[in-house]
């Protein structure tokens, strides 16, 4: 079995559209970086969490992917405190009970806490598939709607059943 890794922020839920509400509610600009930093630490990520919604019907999605059985399936997302590690496990553990989910500090490539060799992640982050690749995973961009950028792009996470044979 392929080790499948998802990331959670802008694949699973749209907290990415969720804070960036939240940022410019407060008066906050997104490249005053020390701000954003301080209010991701500061986030209420249980609130947020149950405010933010699933993209194109994730958690479903994911069940599908673990039915297939080709993939040993794992979440794995960055994470700026304890509280937001915490509030997405609770989530996940509830949600979908079979996946692991690893949580890897914002300071610290993704990279360098799985080893991506021949491993697949779905990232919506471009710079997190670059990554990736170069460290010879097999990197597949997440977007809501096909964008035609340089790697290849789902918009359903099942898509990847279809993508590997074996
Ligand atoms: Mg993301």
């Amino acid at each position: 079995m392929k080790q499948l890794y998802i990331d959670f922020d802008g694949v699973i839920l749209d907290t990415m559209s969720k804070t960036y509400e939240e940022l410019e509610k407060l008066g906050i600009d997104k490249k005053d970086q020390k701000r954003v930093m301080q209010y991701f630490r500061d986030a209420d990520w249980k609130k947020l969490i149950e405010e933010t919604k699933e993209i194109n019907d994730s958690i479903n999605e994911i069940k599908k992917i673990c039915a297939s059985k080709k993939f040993n399936v794992y979440v794995l997302t960055h994470i700026n405190s304890t509280a937001e590690m915490v509030e997405k496990i609770k989530y996940l553990h509830k949600k979908l009970p079979q996946v692991t989910v690893v949580s890897v500090p914002k300071e610290i490539p993704k990279t360098e806490v799985v080893n991506p060799s021949a491993a697949i992640l779905i990232d919506d982050f471009s710079g997190n598939i670059k990554e990736w690749q170069k460290k010879l995973g097999i990197g597949i961009k997440f977007v809501k709607e096909l964008e035609g950028s340089d790697y290849p792009e789902i918009t359903h996470l099942s898509e990847v059943i279809d993508m590997f044979n074996q």
